[in-house]
């Protein structure tokens, strides 16, 4: 799922961002909340028509953003309250007040609150951390009211692997329509993260669609489906691109280095996208070192292309049988690219 915080996802219009072959994008509960508010989505028809994308949304449900917040001023059962970073209001936010804001806005899959602890926690933060989840879980459910949505369950855990397989159990008795691991990818070094997703994805019900947060670069998107998870979202492939960078065949290249000046091939031959049918490297070079929007227009519409390409060829390999053998190279340790 390409992110789409604010109801968009940068710099591609939904027919640009369709072309490239994504189904499913993820928009910002907390980030919608606070801009433009969830009472103008409503008033629009809900996220799909305010935005004009008629395919799925899921909506993250701002636990991430908001324990990534300085200004955090409380965090109890009942909530958490912060200041608003737009204008130093003072925001309360409950599971209860997650699950009205989401079902305003109309995404087909919700979060349910969680409580996202940092890293590194000491492990007594990350217990509470992830009884409380489940407490605030039961109270989403109680306060979901939209049945054309569907509730998502966060499993945390931190590093713990015990208290991971915990709540992995808990969470898998309420029968939800779908599963996530959250509080990955928030500081720890890549192996800790496979480790993590290697043991608590199979802990998950297997018929239920099990999702990623926040993680995708080819490796650790390799590693997870290896692992059983069905869906991911991530920035990379579109922060990546207005950084002039474009994801080609496993790498990553800057587009400002002096070898694309000339280069009138296009950023890969292979790559059906518009950027790649119509524009060479030495185009895009240009764009990027002049700083040009169109830029990061192509360069997302190719890093996005390339990425729901990476995961269609993974697909095929599992309806063929020949996933683990075509990508066992990926599973091996490595130099891996960082979230940045
Ligand atoms: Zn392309």
């Amino acid at each position: 799922m390409p992110v789409g915080t604010l109801a968009n996802v940068k710099t591609l219009t939904p027919a640009q961002l369709q072309e490239t072959g994504a189904q499913m994008i993820l928009s910002n509960t907390y980030h919608l909340h606070l801009q433009p508010g969830e009472a103008i989505v409503a008033a629009a028809g809900g996220l799909h028509k305010f935005m004009g994308w008629n395919n799925p949304i899921l909506t993250d449900s701002g636990g991430f953003q908001v324990f990534s917040l300085r200004e955090i001023r409380k965090i109890s059962d009942e909530g958490v309250t912060f200041r608003s970073p737009h204008d130093g209001q003072i925001i309360k936010l409950t599971p209860e007040k997650c699950i009205e804001i989401q079902n305003a806005l109309g995404a087909d899959v919700i979060m349910a609150f969680d409580e996202c602890p940092p890293y590194p926690a000491s492990r007594q933060q990350v217990e509470v951390a992830t009884e409380r989840t489940y407490r605030w879980l039961e109270r989403c459910m109680t306060a979901h009211q939209r049945r054309d949505q569907a509730l998502f369950a966060i499993v945390q855990g931190g590093v713990h692997l015990d208290l991971r397989s915990r709540a992995a159990a808990q969470l898998s008795q309420l029968d939800l329509p779908g599963y996530a691991i959250g509080g990955v990818s928030v500081g720890e070094p890549p192996e800790l993260i496979h480790h993590i997703v290697q043991a608590t994805a199979p802990l998950l019900p297997h018929h239920k669609p099990r999702y990623l947060m926040g993680v995708g670069t080819y490796r650790e998107i390799v590693v997870a489906i290896a692992s059983g998870v069905d869906l991911f979202d991530c920035v990379i492939p579109t922060r990546w691109a207005r950084h002039g960078t474009a994801m080609v065949q496993g790498q990553r290249w800057n587009l400002k280095n002096a070898r694309f000046r000339e280069d009138f091939t296009p950023l890969d031959a292979t790559c059906p996208c518009y950027s790649c049918q119509h524009f060479t490297r030495a185009y895009i070079s240009h764009l990027v070192r002049a700083q040009e929007i169109l830029a990061y227009t192509l360069l997302s519409i190719h890093n996005i292309t390339e990425i729901i390409r990476f995961t269609q060829k993974i697909r095929n390999a599992i309806m063929r049988g020949t996933f683990a053998t075509e990508f066992a190279h990926w599973l091996v340790p490595q130099e891996v690219e960082s979230k940045t």
